[in-house]
């Protein structure tokens, strides 16, 4: 599980970390302007009664609670976080209406309406409805300018940038979604423990590929020639056995972390089960296949696991590789070309790499 999430994590900063950590930068950027704002209104004497609870304490308000509940509860609760964006947003939105300088009522119904598209519809919308934001601030600012610019404009101002942020962070929920909804996808595909795929996922995809190369004009073949490489842990029971299995455990997981790292853009690695782990190779011969696998079967080699008392120990492993160079009825009966191989090198002596 503890593979799965290290993967989802790394997804999620792809795109997340990067426009969230931006949004809430604006955000703050806008609370200090606020802020800033409101000073200077106590300052000159502008200050108005009820000022305070009209603009600055909700928002204010808004702004802590929209802090809390994302250290407190999105690294919890992925839902939850979503529909709690999403109340806090449309809170944010009313209380925008009630800002001295702030939008129309007109204004905060069309943002409402804009703001609540990707709760119906998917994330093609949300980036239109970025783009109508981006559209809304430059025609405002316009319409401003060409009416004739006031000081009160400037405040115009800062709430369009608010109302930019809003925009955002609602692309970045719905973007959040979308990639947890991808995940949820692949994870039925996943296996758990390694974050490699599964099992029932290698063998969808063998078939794809197998399809593919039957669909390849016979001259064009080259390209949509793959290999596969099973490879076994060699005496893993042994290793079961005489450590545990929760350094069995560790010991899985290095050599998943080493198909991981040997994956391509072109190639597949899944955990077949137990302690063995398949990789299909795109684009490639049996001598190009033959020189991966020795890489993978050295590096394992080479890879140092410390046992609960410190003690260092170093595994093996041995890899069967076969060609997918002519057409195979089923996909078992070729991922048996790669099994022999391995048997083959089994029998003759383990940690090592034999081709069918
Ligand atoms: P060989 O060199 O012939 O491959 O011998 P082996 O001992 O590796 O082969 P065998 O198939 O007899 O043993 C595989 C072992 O892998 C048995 C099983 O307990 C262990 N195993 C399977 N899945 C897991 C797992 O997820 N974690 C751990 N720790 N052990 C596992
Ligand atoms: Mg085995
Ligand atoms: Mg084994």
């Amino acid at each position: 599980m503890r593979a799965l999430e290290n993967y989802n994590r790394q997804r999620d900063k792809k795109l997340g970390h990067m426009v969230g950590t931006c949004m809430k930068s604006l955000w703050a950027c806008y609370a200090v302007i606020n802020v800033c704002w409101l000073i200077l209104r106590l300052a000159t004497g502008g200050y108005q009664k009820g000022i305070l609870q009209k603009c600055f304490f909700p928002m204010l308000v808004t702004f802590v609670l929209f802090q809390i509940y994302h250290w407190l509860v999105v690294k919890k609760e992925r839902e939850l976080h979503h529909i709690v964006n999403y109340l806090i947003l449309n809170l944010y939105l009313i209380l925008l209406l009630a800002h001295p300088s702030g939008l129309s009522v007109l204004d905060g119904l069309l943002i409402g309406v804009i703001a609540m598209f990707p709760i119906w519809t998917d994330q093609r919308w949300a980036k239109i409805q970025v783009i109508l934001f981006a559209v809304m601030v430059v025609v405002r600012h316009v319409v401003i300018y060409v009416a004739g610019y006031r000081t009160v404009d400037f405040w115009h101002l800062t709430n369009l940038i608010g109302m930019f942020c809003i925009g955002g962070l609602v692309y970045y929920n719905v973007k959040y979604v979308h990639d947890q909804t991808m995940l949820l996808g692949d994870a039925t595909r996943m296996d758990a423990a390694t974050g490699l795929y599964n099992h029932e996922y290698f063998y969808e995809e063998l078939e794809k590929r197998m399809e593919a190369f039957a669909q390849t004009p016979e001259k064009s073949r080259e390209d949509a020639s793959f290999c596969l490489l099973i490879a076994d842990i060699d005496n893993f029971k042994r290793v079961n056995d005489t450590y545990g299995h929760a350094f069995g455990d560790e010991v899985l997981l290095g050599l998943a972390g080493i198909f991981k790292n040997y994956c391509g853009a072109k190639d597949f690695a899944a955990r077949y089960g137990g302690e063995e782990f398949v990789l299909i190779v795109g684009g490639c011969h049996k001598k190009d296949a033959l020189t991966r696998a020795n890489t993978i079967r050295r590096r394992f080699a080479d890879t140092v696991f410390a046992d609960a008392s410190g003690e260092e120990h170093q595994f093996t492993v041995s890899l069967g590789v076969a060609e997918y160079d002519r057409p195979w009825n089923t996909a078992s009966k070729f991922f048996d070309q790669a099994d022999q191989a391995l048997y083959q090198a089994k029998n003759t002596g383990k940690n090592r790499v034999c081709s069918s």
